[in-house]
């Protein structure tokens, strides 16, 4: 039985032992884990602290981990907290997880100021999508200053890591030939920075070429009323040689200043909350649905009902409904 005073006690004083047991409450499904869970995001929700978060997008192999590694050294050497989320809805069917493998950022994970949290094996993404919610704001409970979200570019994983970020990074390899690599039109829409990286060594040119090649691309896309004229913009960086870092790091900072003065910032956070709350309500719904056996019967019924042309689609959606109105739900649930 987890103390969830104790714990959120310890959590807000950034004890990483404690946001790791946190984390692990928060993504247990279990009725009674759930109920501890709210209870302590609740309790650790109003220190207050906001962290920066930023999303971190890029296909395998751009170099996702090593650029973690080196940009969160980097802030750690400038006396910054880091925290580290995976985001990979993929890992349940592949059995691993994109931060599984311990070799990954190993200078980072040793450091006292960097938590590293691996994905959870999650099969659908809105589990994977309410953990990472409340992880981040855990991360933000524990005092991290920074916290970034990789996840792996793959559609719908970055639409929903960028309705919980403050800044969205896109990492992109340089490009063998002339053309925008796969990088879908969507993608690109919702970065605020590109970072081209690799630019080192005999990458280096391919990789200016890639720079200027999405310096165009993004030109063309809608200006964004509430950002510096020259957002969003793309940089070349050197995960590996640790350049570039300083600067992207500068153009982050710039951006989330510009928007916290305009007061983009809140109102973004304000969306964010009423999106959480919003996904909330309809996942638990939609929960209900599923796992309530009363509620799943009556379905299934209706279901054949329909089926059968004993009831028109229509009319049957709407008996179900009236069952699941108000607190219906609940006694449902209940009984
Ligand atoms: P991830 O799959 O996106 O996490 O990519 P990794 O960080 O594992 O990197 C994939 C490969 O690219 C590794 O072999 C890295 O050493 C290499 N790599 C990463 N960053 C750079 C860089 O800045 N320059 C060069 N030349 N190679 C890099």
């Amino acid at each position: 039985m987890t103390d969830v005073n104790d714990l959120a006690l310890r959590l807000v004083e950034g004890d990483r032992r404690a946001l790791a047991r946190a984390i692990t409450l928060v993504e247990s499904r279990r009725a009674d884990h759930r109920v501890q869970a709210a209870e302590l995001l609740d309790r650790v929700g109003r220190t207050g602290r906001q962290a920066l978060r930023i999303g971190l997008s890029g296909t395998p192999g751009v170099g996702k981990s090593t650029f973690i590694e080196s940009f969160g050294m980097m802030l750690v050497g400038q006396g910054l907290r880091v925290a580290v989320l995976a985001v990979d809805p993929s890992s349940a069917r592949t059995g691993g997880s994109i931060l599984g493998d311990k070799t990954r950022m190993e200078r980072l994970t040793r450091e006292r100021a960097a938590f590293i949290r691996p994905s959870p094996s999650q099969t659908h993404l809105g589990g994977v999508a309410r953990r990472t919610r409340e992880a981040v704001a855990l991360c933000e409970a524990a005092g991290f200053d920074v916290v970034l979200i990789e996840t792996v570019g793959v559609g719908q994983s970055e639409t929903m890591v960028a309705q919980m970020c403050d800044l969205f990074v896109l990492l992109l390899a340089p490009a063998g030939g002339d053309e925008l690599q796969g990088v879908k039109r969507g993608i690109m829409e919702m970065a605020d920075l590109i970072l081209v990286n690799k630019a080192d060594g005999d990458l280096k040119p391919a990789a200016m070429r890639t720079v200027s090649d999405y310096t165009g691309a993004l030109r063309l896309l809608r200006r964004r009323p509430q950002d510096p004229a020259d957002f969003p913009k793309a940089i070349p960086v050197s995960a590996l040689a640790e350049e570039g870092l300083a600067r992207a790091w500068d153009e982050m900072r710039t951006l989330a200043d510009w928007r916290r003065q305009n007061g983009h910032w809140a109102a973004c956070r304000a969306d964010q909350a009423r999106h959480w709350f919003e996904a909330e309500v309809r996942d638990g719904l939609l929960a209900r649905l599923t796992e309530d056996p009363g509620i799943r019967a009556a379905m299934r019924a209706m279901g054949e009902a329909v089926a059968d042309g004993r009831m028109a689609p229509a009319a049957a959606a709407d008996r179900m409904l009236a069952r699941l109105r108000g607190l219906g739900v609940a006694e449902d649930a209940a009984g």
